[in-house]
């Protein structure tokens, strides 16, 4: 068929999988969260790529692109799908999760009274790169003095030098020396890399020791990527919408219709009905 039209938000978006996943939050399987995705992108006041705010506008749900009208930039407002925390909406650092799991320093040296030639440095030892410590001594990092009494020139250059190539002579078994190239990989880096690289379970339990998990600098735990959080109803962001309790969001989204221009309320079907915006443009 060409098109549907005034199909109810809740059966347009009933096509998801009901099996809940990583992302799957009491909004997302109760299709709340759909809804207030259609307020956002249809209702919200959107920002251009320059910054400047939008009204609200009726080419939203048109499916047309917006003219901003202080710098003429012509840019397409997100369409509610596209407001997902589980699709185009997440936010990049976290791939929507709302956390990060970073190298936690602490754990990369366990025992500071060891010398970095006796393995001081965890993930060296643990993740094979046994050179490191002569590849760090070609950066004049001392690795037979206790990691603890190292200065903090030396302690930069473990945890944060760069990743260049060095010559160093590695004795093979029968005691002959090979001149060999390395390239060398600081402590956080031997972790990063171990973590990319983690196929199994067990490889990644191993990288977990020496990694916290946070809540994610970029989005403050809220999934959303910073344009999604940039488009307001009613002044606040979807990210602080859903950030409301139950009851509080009842309250709130009837009073989001006074705020709008005349041309976007229907006092026939609001605010009893949350139908809002499942006229045009919902392609799916
Ligand atoms: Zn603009
Ligand atoms: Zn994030």
């Amino acid at each position: 068929m060409d098109s549907v039209e005034h199909v109810p938000a809740a059966l347009a978006l009933r096509q998801r999988p009901g099996v809940p996943g990583v992302r799957s939050t009491f909004g997302t399987s109760t299709e709340l969260l759909n809804v207030l995705r259609l307020m956002f992108s249809r209702l919200g006041s959107h920002r251009c790529p320059n910054g400047h705010r939008q009204a609200p506008t009726i080419d939203v749900a048109l499916n047309l692109n917006l003219t901003c009208p202080e710098c003429r930039v012509e840019f397409y407002p997100p369409g509610a799908e596209s407001m997902a925390f589980n699709s185009d909406g997440a936010c990049p650092r976290c791939t929507g999760t709302g956390l990060v799991r970073e190298v936690d320093e602490a754990t990369l040296v366990p025992d500071p009274s060891r010398s970095i030639s006796d393995g001081a440095v965890a993930p060296w030892s643990m993740f094979g790169l046994t050179v490191m410590p002569q590849v760090v001594a070609e950066f004049d990092v001392r690795t037979d003095v206790p990691y603890a009494e190292l200065t903090d020139r030396e302690r930069k250059i473990v945890m944060h030098g760069p990743a260049e190539k060095r010559h160093i002579s590695v004795p093979s078994k029968n005691g002959k020396l090979f001149e060999l190239n390395f390239t060398y990989r600081n402590a956080r880096q031997a972790v990063q890399e171990a973590l990319n690289n983690a196929t199994s379970e067990r490889g990644l339990s191993r990288v977990n020791k020496f990694l916290s998990v946070q809540v994610c600098p970029a989005c403050h735990g809220t999934r959303l990527s910073e344009e999604v959080r940039s488009t307001l109803v009613d002044g606040i962001n979807l990210a602080e919408a859903t950030a409301k309790t139950l009851d509080e969001i009842l309250v709130w989204a009837p009073g989001v219709v006074p705020t709008l221009p005349a041309s976007r309320r229907s006092a026939r079907t609001l605010p009893r009905s949350w139908a809002v915006s499942s006229t045009a443009g919902n392609r799916s």
